[in-house]
C-alpha cells in the first residue's frame, strides 16, 4: 500500500532522499529534512540520501549539504553516484539497475524524489525510475525553481518553520558555491517559494513545502 503507516510502526521512519545533483534534495525538501531530522520523537527517522551524479567539487557539496541538512546521521545516510551530469535519458538502463540495487538495500517508509513533470531531463528519469522501483511506498514528488519555469500545482504541503526556512535559504547559499553564478539561486528564491506554499496551506509559521502526492491510501 502507499500509506504511510508511521503510528503503527515500532521501528524508526525509513525516509528515502533522491536527487539527481546536489542540491535538488536541500531545495526540494530541504525544510522537510530539517525538522525531520531534528525531531524529538524516538526512535529518530532513518535516512538514505542519494545524489546520482556528484562528482568532484559537487560530490563535496553533497556531503556538505547532507550534513548540513541532517547532521550527524549523513554520514551513514549519504550515498553518492557519478552518472553523468544532463546525460541521464541516455544512461538509463544503468541508472535503473542501480535503483533495482537500492531498493534491496533500502525499505523505505516514505520517498522524497524529482516531479514527474519537471523539465530538467535527469530530474525526470530520477522521478520516472522512482515509481518504476517504490511504487508500494509513499512517494512525495518535490519541486525546484528554475529557468523552465515548470512549477505547478502542488497537493500536499509540510509546514516549515520560519527558522528552518531561514536556515535551508542560507543553508543553500553556502554550501552549494558552483550554483551561486546562476542568477535564480538565491535565498530570496527559496524564501519567496516557501512563503508562497506557507499562503497556500495557510502554514501558522508562514512557510511551507509543497509536493505532488499521486497516491494517497488513508486508513480511516
Ligand atoms: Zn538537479
Amino acid at each position: 500500500m502507499l500509506e504511510l503507516k508511521r503510528a503503527a510502526s515500532s521501528g524508526p521512519l525509513r525516509v528515502l532522499c533522491l536527487g539527481a545533483h546536489s542540491d535538488d534534495i536541500e531545495i526540494g525538501c530541504g525544510g522537510t529534512l530539517l525538522q525531520l531530522s531534528r525531531a524529538r520523537s524516538r526512535p529518530r527517522p532513518e535516512f538514505r540520501w542519494v545524489v546520482w551524479s556528484a562528482v568532484g567539487a559537487r560530490a563535496r557539496e553533497a556531503k556538505l549539504g547532507a550534513r548540513r541538512f541532517l547532521g550527524p546521521t549523513a554520514r551513514d545516510a549519504i550515498r553518492l553516484q557519478e552518472f553523468r551530469d544532463g546525460y541521464f535519458p541516455a544512461q538509463f538502463s544503468a541508472i535503473k539497475d542501480a535503483f533495482e540495487i537500492l531498493a534491496a538495500e533500502f525499505k523505505p517508509d516514505i520517498v522524497f524524489t524529482h516531479a514527474r513533470n519537471d523539465r530538467h531531463q535527469d530530474h525526470r528519469v530520477i522521478s520516472d525510475l522512482t515509481w518504476n522501483t517504490f511504487r508500494n511506498n509513499l512517494i512525495l514528488e518535490y519541486e525546484i525553481p528554475k529557468w523552465d519555469g515548470d512549477l505547478g500545482q502542488p497537493n500536499l504541503y509540510v509546514p516549515v518553520s520560519r527558522s528552518a526556512a531561514l536556515r535551508k535559504a542560507a543553508s543553500l547559499i553556502e554550501v552549494f558555491g558552483s550554483q551561486r553564478s546562476k542568477d535564480w539561486f538565491s535565498e530570496e528564491t527559496f524564501l519567496g517559494l516557501m512563503r508562497l506554499r506557507g499562503m497556500e496551506c495557510r502554514a501558522s509559521g508562514s512557510h511551507a513545502e509543497a509536493f505532488y502526492a499521486r497516491k494517497l491510501a488513508v486508513s480511516l
